[in-house]
């Protein structure tokens, strides 16, 4: 077989004059540094200008007044919801998904096509390069919606984790979901399996992955969550849930598993360096050290916990114990902004309410997310920071603008002032957004798709 590349020269893009944060494991920074990307991978990184035998240089940045940062990892979403953001305003968890429930179970692929794109334009505009999407509502008639959803990353050009969610405890067997919602144990587990088939791709650099993700203890029974967690080994993928998201979830578990979420979630098989849950709010001591002694990761999800009043989570004792953490938007039903960016600021802002100045420093934050997401998705080895050999996933921050130009230490600039404009994202070394504005689609295409989207599924209740 030949190789179609072979003979082709690589194409570089180098960026110099630019602050660098490159979250590698000693937190290196350059005060006017250069990156030099070659096709897809990062050739070089270091302080002053870039070497000068460089050839076939397809693009030359003067990034003179900017931060480079990896770009941002998403852990835990659900894109489907951005066609029902601003519903049940003023609810707690369990009575929000009550009342949100009738309306997302009559969803489908089209719907969830322009509700993905939204969502995901949302996150390329404010600095996140890779996301995960827990998507766990398929209605029997609503078509081909995992793919709907993977198309819709695809166009867009975001480096993707698919996560193929399910409900299977609908009201009468206890759960909180209705019936309706929810679907057969068999057809779940051999849905999830047919997604890792013809979806999952490994390989190194890889644009897709694809993970098994049971919705949440009140909403999946037991049965499943063991034969999820089989499955997800037998195939080689990761497992995602919800946990220990909030005080009713807990008293939910004690009263049917007779033990809280996390001794629940040992019980069952899924604590591992292969899983990771959202949230992880209500955690005693002891289950902050399962997580760490076994590798289990957490997606930190401050502003949806703050909109849904779920509570604090424990970031700076996981951090301590040694457990992979991440950042997450969670769904735009209970996160209405959508940016991963402001996540920053609203992570290192919220857990300072537990009244630790240095709960979380803008480097820990900043590391929050981009290596530990990158971890928790178990793509550390090509993702999350900025160096040599690693995937060429950045964003260049203007910060030299009125909103912060009077700030010295640009990482103080990204964490804790307003988040910055995006002047360039790339992902796999491919613009995506440019001075803010989407490369790959029309964003206004998007915004009508997605307000016909919304203005259909509320017609449908
Ligand atoms: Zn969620």
């Amino acid at each position: 077989m030949t190789d179609p590349t072979a003979g082709r020269q690589v194409e570089r893009i180098v960026i110099e004059n630019a602050a660098i944060a490159t979250v590698d494991a000693l937190d290196t920074e350059y005060t006017r540094g250069h990156v030099v990307i070659a096709d897809n991978v990062i050739e070089s990184v270091g302080e002053g200008p870039a070497p000068q035998w460089l050839d076939n240089v397809v693009r030359r940045i003067n990034a003179e007044g900017h931060l480079v940062t990896p770009g941002l990892v998403n852990t835990h979403h659900h894109f489907y919801q951005w066609i029902t953001r601003g519903l049940a305003q003023d609810n707690i968890l369990f009575d929000w998904l009550v009342a949100l429930y009738p309306t997302w179970s009559r969803i489908d692929a089209e719907l969830v096509h322009a509700a993905t794109q939204g969502s995901a334009a949302a996150l390329l505009k404010s600095g996140c390069t890779t996301a995960s999407d827990h998507h766990y509502v398929f209605p029997h008639d609503g078509g081909d919606i995992l793919g709907a959803s993977i198309e819709g990353v695809a166009e867009l050009g975001m480096r993707f984790t698919a996560l193929r969610g399910s409900m299977s405890r609908g009201k009468s067997d206890g759960g909180l979901p209705p019936d309706h919602a929810v679907e057969k144990t068999e057809d779940i587990l051999i849905a999830s399996e047919a997604a890792v088939d013809k979806w999952h791709d490994a390989s190194f650099g890889s644009m897709l992955h694809v993970a098994i993700a049971p919705c949440s203890p009140f909403s999946v029974t037991t049965e499943l969550m063991k034969e999820a967690a089989d499955l997800a080994r037998r195939k080689g993928v990761r497992l995602h849930t919800h946990g220990s998201e909030t005080a009713e979830e807990e008293q939910f578990c004690k009263e049917l598993f007779g033990m809280g979420p996390t001794d629940y979630f040992e019980s069952v098989g899924w604590l591992g360096q292969d899983v990771w849950m959202a949230h992880c709010v209500h955690m005693n001591d002891s289950d902050i050290h399962k997580f760490a002694e076994t590798g289990t990761g957490v997606a930190h999800c401050p502003s949806s916990n703050a909109r849904l009043a779920a509570g604090i989570a424990r970031v700076p004792d996981m951090l301590a114990a040694g457990v992979p953490v991440g950042l997450g938007v969670d769904g735009t039903a209970s996160n209405e902004s959508g940016e991963l960016g402001t996540e920053l600021r609203n992570a290192l802002l919220i857990n300072r309410l537990h009244g630790r100045p240095d709960a979380l420093t803008a480097r820990q934050t900043l590391r929050l997310g981009t290596m530990g997401g990158a971890r928790v998705l178990g793509r550390q080895a090509e993702i999350g920071s900025v160096e040599v050999g690693k995937l060429a996933d950045l964003a260049l921050w203007k910060v030299d603008g009125i909103m912060h130009s009077s700030i010295a230490d640009p990482v103080a600039a990204l964490v804790m002032g307003a988040l910055p404009p995006l002047s360039l994202l790339l992902v796999n070394g491919r613009p995506v957004v440019e001075n803010g504005t989407l490369t790959q689609v029309n964003e206004d295409r998007i915004a009508k798709a997605c307000a016909d989207a919304a203005k259909e599924l509320a017609s449908r209740g």
